[in-house]
């Protein structure tokens, strides 16, 4: 499964969050296959569409889909020279598929940062340059490495070699790989590298609890944001503190919590979804009498790809899929009549899954 590692400097509230998503995670005997490491958080993905699948079908049970987050402790300035945790730490970022970085932007006296002043975008140079070093230090190591093959002219190696040259300039500009101009091809060439900085990046905005519902009134969101959108990166904003008491709460109580804030929807919600898009994530659904399902799959998947995360045996054996869009099934109701409706479509092999698919998959055994 894919992963969204937690980053952040000490003291911006990254443990509150983590410890909020541990809370709020799944109990690990429903997911016999979820992995017990202590720095995983695996939470239930939110989705309105599988309650109203519920109230249709009226299963047995009802099973949403899950999102992994790790939790990677101790960056600090000069991890990328072994400062605190350093290279550990930049191995189990390595390690991940997206980075959630929460930003500090709560002011509290009591709580001292790192550097001093509450400076969000300070901090996140901090972090960023941390990953570039990084990278250009395993950049450097790549490029000893092919150095002969290069100079005996081999292709391959020169199209590497012009690659990571390229990033390496980048580089100094402090430009991260993400936010270069680099084509399908050249992506491709340097794949391999596991590059930090090539990593998707969302940034978290941690404010205070009497900010929660105007987070665009304090002025550190606002840097944040016009930082973030020089990179077309998203920033969410949340209150760790206050997740960290909502989880301690029943689904009503936490409805009428929220409305008290003055908001709709958890920070811990809008993280999962926010981590969920980054990823290019999308869900289809089975639904019977006997379950209904969430399956998260990766956009652009076949069908038979999709039915491969259900079970191997689905995929080599698939033949094809019984498909209607949620929509059309909640439109008409009911399985059947969607069918008379002409809505329920069978798909072969080639067919791209669209988020929001409810699928029944004919296979071979
Ligand atoms: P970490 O070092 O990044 O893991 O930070 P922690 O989660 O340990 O938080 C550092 C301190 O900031 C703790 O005393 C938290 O209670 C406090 N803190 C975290 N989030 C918030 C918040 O949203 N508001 C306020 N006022 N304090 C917070």
């Amino acid at each position: 499964a894919l992963t969204a590692g937690i980053v952040g400097l000490p003291n911006v509230g990254k443990s509150t969050l983590f410890n909020a998503i541990t809370q709020a995670g799944v109990e690990a005997a429903n997911y016999p296959f979820a992995t017990i490491d202590p720095n995983v958080g695996v939470v239930e993905v939110p989705d309105e569409r599988l309650d109203k699948l519920t109230e249709l079908v009226k299963p047995k049970k009802t099973i949403p889909t899950t999102f992994e987050f790790t939790d990677i402790a101790g960056l600090v300035r000069g991890a990328s020279k072994g400062e605190g945790l350093g290279n550990q730490f930049l191995s189990h970022i390595r390690q991940v598929d997206a980075i959630c970085q929460v930003v500090r932007c709560f002011v509290d006296d009591n709580i001292t940062h790192v550097d001093g002043e509450v400076e969000p975008i300070r901090d996140i140079e901090t972090i960023n340059f941390e990953l570039i070093l990084a990278d250009m230090d395993q950049i450097d190591k790549r490029l000893k490495r092919i150095e002969k093959q290069v100079k005996m002219k081999d292709k391959q190696y020169i199209a590497e070699f012009e690659v990571l040259a390229k990033i390496k300039v980048g580089f100094e500009n402090e430009v991260p790989a993400r936010s270069q101009e680099l084509s399908k091809d050249e992506l491709e060439i340097v794949k391999h590298m596991q590059l930090l900085t090539l990593k998707p990046m969302l940034y978290v905005a941690n404010v205070s609890e009497d900010e929660v519902a105007t987070p665009d009134e304090n002025p550190n969101v606002i840097r944040v944001k016009e930082f973030a959108s020089q990179e077309g990166a998203e920033v969410i904003t949340v209150c760790a503190k206050i997740e960290s008491e909502i989880v301690e709460l029943d689904e009503e109580s936490k409805e009428m919590f929220l409305e008290d804030l003055g908001i709709t929807e958890s920070g811990l919600d809008k993280l999962i979804r926010a981590a969920y898009d980054l990823l290019g994530l999308e869900t289809y659904f089975t639904a019977g009498e006997k379950e209904v399902r969430a399956w998260t799959f990766i956009k652009g998947m076949t069908a038979p790809q999709c039915a491969g995360i259900i079970h191997t045996d689905f995929q080599k054996g698939f033949i094809r899929a019984e498909t209607v869009a949620y929509k059309d099934l909640v439109q008409y109701g009911s399985e059947q009549a969607a069918k008379e409706a002409g809505k329920v479509r069978l798909e072969g092999k080639d067919y791209i899954v669209k988020d929001g698919d409810v699928m029944h998959f004919r296979f071979n055994v």
